[in-house]
């Protein structure tokens, strides 16, 4: 029986809920709703007007309704008063199919029809900046090898320290905090769960890493690329399978270390890659993060072709070892919920098809990339990522999530492109 959200208020001190959801292009929404007032929210859901979000719904719809999933419960740490819950997303009745946690449990049970549960850890790289944005917030952050800065993350002490306490308290069991490759960049990491309790967490972690920055006079970003010279913020995936408690990628027989299993499902991946980024890279800023020139660091650490290798941080699978690969093409503007399903899906193609990876290759790609022929490279820009989805096979498995983005999405390029640039001034203006 899921837990009575009105005893839970009464017995944890909460007075007022935050009936949260997703919506396609990640944002997050939210009703703030009373604790006298759960009680029936629970039941019927939150009330919203679809349209008013990234849905593709119409002015003309019924009300959307969130209902809150009990299970997915946080206290805020910074604010104990208020309880953050992940809601599913219901219309006349009947889940909204393109509904993006709705879409993960769809190919969660997909999984799970096959005795598979898939469990994933993300490391979701972000900046901390001025509050306008323009620039790194601290100024005294200038080396050009910045990442594991010790003094530079020190001085962010209290920031880091009272999130990563956060994720001790709420159980996250987090192991880890550094400062990354760019000026100003940071990474904390927590354990890898169930692919539905990381995407609810990586929501959730999104949302308190810019809060407790704003507590610090500070303003967090994901954005992919918010500096051109500096590296970006990834969203690496750390991805396994699992049946009956037992790890199925495992294989000690095999060079890599991966089964067979595991062998396909990273065939899925590969095969599915350039239509993967229509969801893992889905903004225009986020090809400026891959395919990128190198940054003053040395490397961007982002892929740009569609490869996999060992422990080895140039391509865009890494086997670190034979329990797990690393699918390090997502950045910080994916969908929490979008990265595990789609991800997933492509990985269920894999071993259905039982899709080959084609050869692991140990070279440096930044360096020996050119060396190699028959590889294929990612999307240079959303809308080439876009008709790559439009023409996988993919799409099959995603159900009417893929129509309804790809309207969205084809309307945002559509905007971008409206848009006069300072480069066209600087190259045409003499033609
Ligand atoms: P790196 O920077 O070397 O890529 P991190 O330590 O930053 O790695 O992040 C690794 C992530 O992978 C963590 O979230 C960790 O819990 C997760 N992870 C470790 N083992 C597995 C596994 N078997 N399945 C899924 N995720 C895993
Ligand atoms: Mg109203
Ligand atoms: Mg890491
Ligand atoms: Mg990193
Ligand atoms: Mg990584």
């Amino acid at each position: 029986m899921a837990q009575d959200l009105a005893a839970a208020a009464r017995k944890l001190g909460i007075k007022y809920f935050l009936i949260s959801f997703t919506d396609l292009f990640g944002n997050q929404r939210a009703k703030l709703v009373p604790a006298q007032a759960i009680g029936g929210m629970q039941k019927a859901g939150a009330g919203f007007a679809g349209f008013a979000t990234w849905l593709d719904m119409t002015p003309a719809d019924p009300d959307l309704f969130a209902r809150p999933d009990p299970d997915s419960l946080i206290q805020l740490p910074w604010k104990p008063e208020v309880g953050w819950l992940a809601a599913d997303l219901w219309m006349g009745g009947k889940p909204v199919e393109q509904g993006p946690r709705n879409v993960l449990k769809a190919q969660v049970a997909r999984a799970a029809a096959l005795g598979l549960q898939m469990k994933t850890g993300v490391e979701c790289e972000f900046f901390l900046v001025s509050p306008d944005g323009s620039a790194i917030a601290d100024r005294g952050d200038t080396q050009s090898k910045p990442c594991y800065d010790q003094q530079a993350l020190m001085r962010r002490y209290d920031v880091i320290t009272e999130i990563c306490d956060a994720m001790i308290s709420l159980g996250w069991q987090p192991y880890q905090n550094d400062h990354e490759d760019a000026n100003g960049q940071f990474e904390m990491n927590w354990h890898y769960d169930d692919v539905l309790v990381t995407a609810d967490r990586q929501a959730f972690f999104k949302y308190m890493v810019k809060a407790i920055a704003e507590k610090h006079g500070l303003r967090a970003t994901f954005m992919p690329k918010p500096f051109a010279n500096l590296t970006g913020n990834g969203c690496h995936m750390h991805v396994s399978m699992w049946r009956d408690g037992e790890n199925v990628f495992v294989d000690p027989a095999d060079e890599t270390g991966l089964s067979p299993l595991g062998l396909n499902f990273i065939g899925g991946v590969i095969h599915a890659a350039d239509a993967l980024a229509a969801f893992l890279n889905p903004t225009v800023n986020s090809y400026k993060r891959i395919n990128a020139p190198r940054t003053t660091s040395g490397a961007t650490w982002a892929p740009q072709s569609v490869t996999w290798t060992g422990n080895n941080r140039t391509h865009m699978v890494r086997v670190p070892e034979g329990d797990r690969f690393e699918l390090r093409l997502a950045d910080g503007a994916a969908n929490p919920y979008l990265m595990g399903a789609t991800v997933l899906a492509a990985g269920l193609d894999g071993i259905a098809q039982q899709r080959d990876p084609g050869p692991r290759l140990d070279i440096n790609m930044y360096t020996e990339g050119h060396t190699i022929t028959g590889v294929k490279t990612l999307p240079l820009n959303l809308l080439d990522a876009l008709r790559a989805l439009e023409a996988s096979e993919l799409k099959n498995a995603l159900g009417p999530l893929v129509p309804s983005y790809l309207k969205l999405k084809f309307g945002e390029w559509n905007d971008y492109v409206r848009h006069l640039t300072s480069w066209e001034r600087e190259t045409t203006l003499d033609c």
